[in-house]
C-alpha cells in the first residue's frame, strides 16, 4: 500500500523554480505549497507564478497552497558609492540618517528607516547582514549613530539590521505590505504571511485588509522578532498559522535560543490548533551541493520529530542550482522520520476540554484511529477546521479532506498528514449510505485503501454548513452495497482535485 509523506513541503518560487519544465519536476519530487516573497519581483512576476503553478498542479491531478509573503518593515542600510566595504574589526563606522541614499562609504553609510536613531541607545548591539558583522553603538548625535565595530567584515548594498533583544518598532505594515495585501487578493493566495508582527494587532490588521480587498486566504505569523516572542500567544490566536522565521528571530534572541524556542512555538501550535511551518536555511548548502550535509538532515528530521507540520525552502529553490534535487532530498529526509514511532503517537490529553461538538467527533475520530487498525480518516469538511484538529494529534493515518470547495482543499495542503479530494456532497439526496460508499471509492481509487480495510469517515447531517461536523462512522471496505446508478465524480473544472 503507498505510504505518503505526511509533513509538508513549502518551496519559494524565483529564478530557479522559472526554468522551463521546472515546476513539474518540483510537484513529483514532494513539493505541497509554493511561496511567492513579496521582497522580490514585482505583481506580474507573482502573478504569473502562482498562474503556473495552479496550472501544473492541476496537469499533474495535485493541489498546491499558495502563500504570498509580505517584505515587512525590514530595517536595511542603503547603498554604498561602491556596491561594498570592508569594515575592520576596531574601527569606527556610522550609520547616518541623512547620508544619501547611494553615499555610502568607509566611514558611513545611509538606512532605510530614518527614526532609527532615535530608537536606539548607546550600548546597542546592532547586528548587520544576519549578524556577520556587529556594531556596537557608542553615542547617538542628531541624525548619527555612531559605533564600534565589534565583528568586521564585508558588507554591501542593502543589509539588514536587527537589534539584539529587539525592539526596533517599525509597524508590521509598510505602505508597500498594504499594496501588495490587495495584490495578494488578486491573486487569491490561500495564505497570507505577515513580516514582523510585533503583536495580534498587527495580525488583526493585516486579516481585516486582506478580508477589504476581498481575499479569502489564512494569516501566517512570522515569528521573527524578539517581542513577538513575548506575546506569542496572543498572536497565534490572531492566526491560522505560524512560521519560524528562524533567520531574523535568532539574529534577534540569540542562536542559542532558537533551539528551544522551535520547540515551543511548534508545541504551542498543536495545542492552540493552528499549523506551523519551520523554516530558514534547512538545506542551504544545497543551493549549490547536490547532497546536504548530515547536520541539514538532522536539522530537517529533528523539526519533523517536533511536530512541525510543514518545513520551508528559501533560496534553495528560489535561486538555487537544483530545485528539484532539493525537495526530492528533503522528501525522503521527512519519509525516513516519520517512520520514527515519536511522530505517531499520541499522548493522552486528559486534561483537556474540548470547545464543540466538531473538535469532539474529531477528537474521538483520532483516538479510535489509532487504537483500531484504521487505514484512513475521511473527514466531510466545508471549512477543513476538522481536518485540521485531526491533524494536531499525533498519528501515522492519513487524514483525507474530501470537500467541494476548492479554497479548503487548497488550504489543507499545508496540514500534516492532511490530503486533499475533490468531493461534492450534494449529489445523494442526503442518503448517508451513497455518500459512503463514494467516499470509500475516492479512498480506493487513491489507493489507499483495499478490501476488509476499516475506515474512519467523519461529517455532520446538515450538508455544506461550516462546523457541522456531529458523525463518526467505522466503515468496513467491501461491506457497503454497490450500486451502479450514481455515476463516479465528473471531471468538472471547479472541483477537479
Ligand atoms: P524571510 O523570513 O525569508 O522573509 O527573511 C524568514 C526568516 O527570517 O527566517
Ligand atoms: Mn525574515
Amino acid at each position: 500500500m503507498k505510504q505518503q509523506k505526511r509533513t509538508k513541503i513549502v518551496a519559494t518560487l524565483g529564478p530557479a523554480s522559472d526554468k522551463p519544465g521546472m515546476l513539474d519536476k518540483m510537484i513529483r519530487a514532494g513539493m505541497d505549497v509554493v511561496r511567492l516573497n513579496f521582497s522580490h519581483g514585482g505583481y506580474e512576476d507573482h502573478k504569473h507564478r502562482a498562474d503556473m503553478v495552479r496550472e501544473r498542479a492541476r496537469a499533474n491531478g495535485r493541489q498546491i497552497g499558495v502563500i504570498a509573503d509580505l517584505q515587512g518593515p525590514k530595517i536595511r542600510i542603503a547603498s554604498f558609492k561602491n556596491k561594498k566595504v570592508f569594515l575592520a574589526e576596531g574601527g569606527a563606522f556610522t550609520l547616518d540618517m541623512s547620508c544619501p541614499d547611494d553615499g555610502g562609504d568607509e566611514e558611513r553609510v545611509g538606512v532605510t528607516y530614518k527614526t532609527l536613531a532615535q530608537e536606539v541607545f548607546t550600548d546597542d548591539e546592532l547586528l548587520l547582514d544576519d549578524g556577520r558583522i556587529v556594531l556596537k553603538v557608542k553615542e547617538i548625535e542628531g541624525d548619527e549613530i555612531r559605533c564600534k565595530i565589534t565583528a568586521g567584515g564585508d558588507l554591501s548594498n542593502s543589509k539588514g539590521i536587527n537589534r539584539k533583544g529587539g525592539g526596533l518598532s517599525a509597524a508590521a505594515l509598510t505602505e508597500k505590505d498594504k499594496q501588495d495585501i490587495k495584490y495578494a487578493a488578486m491573486i487569491d493566495a490561500d495564505y497570507l504571511a505577515i513580516s514582523f508582527p510585533r503583536s495580534a494587532a498587527d495580525v488583526h490588521l493585516a486579516r481585516r485588509l486582506l478580508r477589504e480587498a476581498g481575499g479569502s486566504g489564512g494569516i501566517i505569523a512570522k515569528i521573527e522578532r524578539a517581542e513577538a516572542m513575548e506575546d506569542l500567544e496572543n498572536i497565534m490566536m490572531a492566526s491560522d498559522a505560524v512560521m519560524i522565521a528562524r533567520g531574523d528571530l535568532g539574529v534577534e534572541i540569540g542562536d542559542e535560543a532558537l533551539p528551544p524556542a522551535q520547540k515551543d512555538i511548534i508545541n504551542k501550535a498543536r495545542d492552540m490548533k493552528l499549523a506551523v511551518i519551520t523554516a530558514t536555511q534547512m538545506m542551504e548548502s544545497m543551493i549549490s551541493n547536490p547532497i546536504p550535509t548530515r547536520a541539514e538532515v538532522f536539522d530537517v528530521a529533528n523539526a519533523v520529530f517536533d511536530g512541525t507540520d510543514a518545513v520551508m525552502l528559501s533560496a534553495e529553490t528560489a535561486a538555487g542550482k537544483h530545485p528539484d534535487v532539493v525537495i526530492g532530498a528533503m522528501t525522503r529526509i521527512c519519509g525516513g522520520a516519520e517512520k520514527q514511532t515519536i511522530t505517531k503517537r499520541s499522548s493522552h490529553r486528559l486534561d483537556t476540554s474540548f470547545l464543540n461538538i466538531d473538535e469532539a467527533v474529531a477528537m474521538s475520530a483520532m483516538y479510535a484511529a489509532n487504537h483500531l487498525h484504521v487505514k484512513a480518516i475521511a473527514s466531510l469538511t466545508e471549512s477543513g477546521s476538522t481536518p485540521l484538529w485531526m491533524s494536531r494529534i499525533r498519528s501515522g493515518i492519513p487524514i483525507y479532506a474530501l470537500s467541494c470547495n476548492i479554497a479548503t482543499r487548497r488550504k489543507v495542503t499545508l496540514y500534516r498528514g492532511v490530503y486533499p479530494i475533490s468531493f461534492d456532497m450534494n449529489i445523494d439526496d442526503g442518503n448517508p449510505i451513497e455518500t459512503n460508499r463514494r467516499v470509500i471509492n475516492e479512498l480506493r481509487a487513491s489507493g489507499t485503501v483495499t478490501e476488509g480495510d476499516y475506515v474512519i469517515i467523519a461529517k455532520g447531517d446538515r450538508i455544506g454548513v461550516a462546523g457541522g461536523t456531529n458523525t463518526m462512522q467505522i466503515v468496513r471496505v467491501g461491506s457497503i452495497p454497490e450500486n451502479t446508478d450514481i455515476s463516479p465524480d465528473s471531471d468538472n473544472e471547479d472541483i477537479a482535485n
